[in-house]
């Protein structure tokens, strides 16, 4: 099948393969398509994904056939243009330019002006009339095709050039005169002559290509990519595609310039054209923060304080052609779009568009107001915003009150507030994060290589480099909290130190950032919480309305209670008693009861605790008044609450009366092995009846206070967990109904509830039909489900599982993404042979998936009937589930 795919120069293509963002990645896809509604696209071509894919397996030859496509697509550019690949006297030149399936900003590799040799740059001197400007494109390609292609030290040329500069007395790349950079032309050859070991500087401009073309797809494979990939989870067998494309230069004087650009504010949201410009720059030179760029509109100019001038004030004309542009590309992609563009002597030219990325308070704001402007429906303004992004809004912000230590102002690259200690490099960033540290990744500007870096930060801090630049794009994407260019800061990698103005900060000290106004203050700022109204609540309003699952949480304080509830949350999917037996004030009955070696004992210590829990029990129900209530009975091994230190046992010891000797025996008693598969859930019950007896007391009585309280009944639902059998069921659902009697009784009123139970051991789901019958609610239990499907130990897997998925052998963590192909089948079993036993049997999911869009997709497929998740994550739920069901 065809490999590659012309655009510009008036081609049209009817095969649906040319607008294939698989196939020609969406930087290819977009040019093609960019070109064929009449923007000025320089023409080139796209070798798809699929030659990418199959070099990378199949080794690094290029088939005949390819090259013959590729000559051919060369031919149509030099036909378009009206210029020659390698004509001494009026040369071709072209870029070459990697494009994934998504875009992943910085990642991949990039050749420009290539086609230049030796004699081709005499051929463009000429044409130019500028015989500086050829001679820096030239060296400016033997530097940048040396770093990509033959893979040499960047350094070295950097170096030199910083030589050159210094002999000369020069501050600035731009007081190099033409013959300087012939003269550092020379310099460069003569370094890659001796890196190679005799071999030159490639001449032959085919080489030249084919070279880069390789080095393209090598750039898929390499290290930081990879990173990129695993963070965003993109499979490592999409391959890249090339594209190849004439040149067009804003490097050519005042008249020439290049900039990026997006359609709307990518931070807020609002509609307003956004970017920035250099005038007389190349390509990357924006995006890769080395100079401070100049903003687009007049309006952010005057906005910013700054003096430079706008590209709407300095190039009338292109800028006027550029605003029709964008709404152009608005209206036919119906997005915000991220643009980069060039102006050659005066003539606008595009470069790219894609989506762009934006934050979530911006991905809300576009969304609901694309609605009210007609370009977009309901549902696809739903379908538009990834849940997960919404976790952003969900955290707190500084507190407009607190005083601020305004150290300085830089760009407020991507919102939100972040505290944490200074750190000067990525991987000192990573490895603080990793033993619990929050931190500030604080650089002159990032690079692809700092990616790792970023990820780990809670923010970004820079001196260099704009609003488009590496580290704002990247954390914006990121949801990472950003000020760029923050140019009085000065880091000091030798002494390890930050200086802004006259203070110093060593690596370290604490900072807080402001990604919304740019602000870098001394210290921690304290925080408030969020707000969801507006756009939040807009679109939150359209999910629900096209949601079918219900979205419970799993909560046990009433503060957690009324967050979950505050975000959306229907009710609670688990409520995990055994976190209420952690409290200070009780854990010494707990042990008290775990220690003891009779019933008796363990009914004295529980009689301490009945009116704890159901005081809890009162407070929860309230808070959820009218919805439904899952609380599920003791779980954790008792292992867990043994006392551990001396004065632990020695406390114990006081209150029980027993001598310390004897609790430690006792407790070497109950020590397991392996406490996970040990003496846990409901096997608790079923040895201890007392245990469940008293929580099933708890919430009944609880139950009856509020019901004669409020009015109002609340129907709980209670859980039974880590049940294997139907006789485990059996019984203990006896014990739940024996005691809901003899308290109705006691109380004068009767009430509905339900018992069900976890589904979480894989012979609970097998056995699931026969269980039903003992059950009016399944809760698929998929952290437990999960290990001891995969036996993999939920508390150890840390260790090997980031392994595990960097070799591909699980696309995701298995306890964060739902194990569809595996531990799904367990689930859609039990669901289907649930159901056959029960056709109103409830469904849900109270494991960590709950909270996971993917899994979430998974959970509507099977038709549960609801899903609960965090707090914090019930609006993600909310939203994951809607998208699924549309
Ligand atoms: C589960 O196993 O999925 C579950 C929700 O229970 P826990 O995490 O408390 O073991
Ligand atoms: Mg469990």
């Amino acid at each position: 099948s065809q490999m590659v795919y012309t655009f510009g120069g008036g081609v049209r293509h009817d095969d649906p393969r040319a607008k294939d963002k698989n196939l020609l990645g969406g930087k290819g896809a977009n040019l093609g398509e960019m070109a064929s509604i009449g923007l000025p696209v320089p023409p080139g071509f796209t070798i798809t994904t699929e030659e990418c894919v199959r070099y990378l397996k199949e080794g690094s030859d290029f088939s005949e056939s390819l090259r013959a496509e590729v000559d051919k697509a060369l031919n149509h550019i030099e036909k378009t243009v009206g210029k020659d690949f390698g004509d001494a006297a009026d040369p071709l030149l072209v870029s070459v330019r990697s494009g994934a399936r998504v875009s992943m900003p910085g990642m991949m590799d990039t050749v420009l002006n290539l086609g230049l040799n030796d004699q081709t740059v005499e051929g463009l001197a000429k044409v130019s009339g500028d015989d500086r400007f050829a001679w820096d494109s030239y060296r400016r390609f033997i530097q940048m095709y040396s770093d990509v292609v033959l893979g040499l030290d960047h350094g070295l040329f950097e170096e030199a050039l910083e030589i050159a500069k210094e002999e000369n007395g020069y501050f600035a790349d731009t007081e190099m005169t033409a013959d300087n950079w012939r003269a550092l032309v020379d310099e460069y050859k003569s370094i890659v002559k001796q890196e190679q070991n005799g071999t030159p500087f490639p001449q032959e401009v085919k080489e030249q290509l084919w070279g880069a073309i390789a080095a393209v797809f090598d750039s898929w494979d390499s290290d930081r990519a990879k990173v990129y990939r695993r963070l965003n989870d993109i499979p490592g067998d999409w391959g890249t595609a090339v594209n190849v494309q004439a040149m067009v230069f804003g490097n050519m004087g005042d008249t020439s310039a290049t900039g990026v650009a997006f359609t709307r504010d990518p931070a807020t949201g609002v509609k307003e054209y956004y970017g920035e410009y250099l005038v007389n720059a190349q390509g990357e030179d924006v995006v890769a923060g080395i100079r401070t760029p100049q903003y687009l509109t007049k309006a952010a100019r005057e906005a910013s304080g700054a003096t430079a001038p706008s590209m709407e004030e300095a190039m009338p004309d292109a800028y006027k052609e550029l605003a029709e542009v964008f709404e152009l590309l608005e209206q036919h992609y119906k997005d915000m779009q991220d643009i980069e563009f060039t102006v050659e002597r005066g003539k606008l030219w595009m470069l790219q568009t894609r989506n762009g990325k934006r934050t979530a308070a911006a991905a809300l704001k576009l969304a609901v107001d694309m609605v009210g402007e007609g370009l977009i429906d309901e549902k696809t303004a739903v379908l538009r915003v990834d849940p997960m992004a919404l976790d952003q809004l969900l955290h707190p912000t500084l507190d407009p009150e607190a005083s601020r230590d305004v150290l300085t102002t830089g760009l407020p690259a991507s919102p939100g507030a972040a505290s944490g200690k200074i750190v000067l490099d990525a991987d000192t960033a990573e490895s603080w994060a990793e033993r619990g540290e929050s931190v500030i990744l604080c650089r002159v500007e990032t690079s692809p290589e700092d990616i790792h870096g970023m990820h780990a930060a809670k923010g970004i801090l820079t001196a260099r480099g704009g609003m488009t630049s590496h580290a704002a794009v990247v954390a914006r994407g990121m949801g990472r909290p950003c000020v760029s260019g923050a140019s009085a800061v000065s880091i000091d990698r030798k002494t390890r130190t930050l200086r802004i103005g006259d203070h110093e900060l060593k690596e370290g000290e604490i900072i807080t950032l402001d990604g919304a106004n740019g602000q870098v203050m001394a210290g921690k700022v304290p925080t408030i919480e969020p707000r969801l109204e507006g756009n939040f609540a807009t679109l939150m309003k359209w999910a629900d309305s096209h949601r079918r699952m219900g979205v419970r949480t799993n909560a046990e304080t009433p503060a957690d209670c009324a967050m979950a509830r505050e975000f959306g949350a229907e009710g609670i999917g688990l409520c995990r008693t055994e976190h209420m037996f952690f409290d200070a004030n009780r854990i010494s009955a707990v042990r008290e009861m775990i220690l003891a070696e009779s019933e008796e004992g363990r009914r004295k210590a529980l009689a301490k605790l009945l009116p704890e829990q159901r005081k809890d029990f009162v407070d929860i129900l309230e808070c959820m008044a009218g919805l439904p209530c899952t609380i599920r009975l003791l779980d954790p091994p008792l292992h867990e609450f043994l006392p551990t230190g001396d004065a632990e046992f020695a406390e114990l010891a006081d209150i029980t009366g027993f001598g310390v000797d004897h609790l430690k025996r006792r407790a070497e008693e109950l020590h397991e092995f392996n406490p996970m598969l040990g003496h846990r859930g409901c096997r608790l019950g079923i040895t201890y009846p007392e245990i469940y007896e008293m929580q099933a007391r708890a919430i009944f009585e609880a139950a009856c206070d509020v019901a004669e309280k409020s009015g109002e009944a609340p129907v709980p639902e209670v859980m039974i967990p880590l049940v294997g059998t139907k006789r485990e069921l059996e019984i203990l659902r006896k014990l739940v109904n024996d005691t809901a009697a003899d308290v109705f009784r006691e109380k004068g009123r009767e009430l509905d509830y339900l018992v069900g139970t976890m589904i979480e051991l894989p012979r609970a789901a097998l056995m699931a039909g026969e269980i039903a019958e003992e059950a009016r609610f399944f809760s698929f239990g998929t952290n437990d489900l999960t290990q001891t499907t995969l036996g993999v130990s939920r508390d150890d897997a840390g260790r090997f599982l980031s392994t595990y998925v960097e070799k591909g052998i699980y696309a995701r963590d298995p306890f964060v993404s739902l194990d569809v192909e595996g531990v799904g089948q367990l689930v859609s079993l039990a669901a289907e042979r649930g159901r056959a036993t029960r056709p109103d049997i409830k469904l849900g999911i109270c494991g960590e998936h709950g909270g996971d869009p993917a899994s979430i997709a998974f959970c509507e497929e099977t038709g549960l009937d609801y899903v609960s998740a965090s707090p914090y994550r019930v609006p993600i739920a909310r939203l994951a589930a809607a998208q699924a069901a549309l």
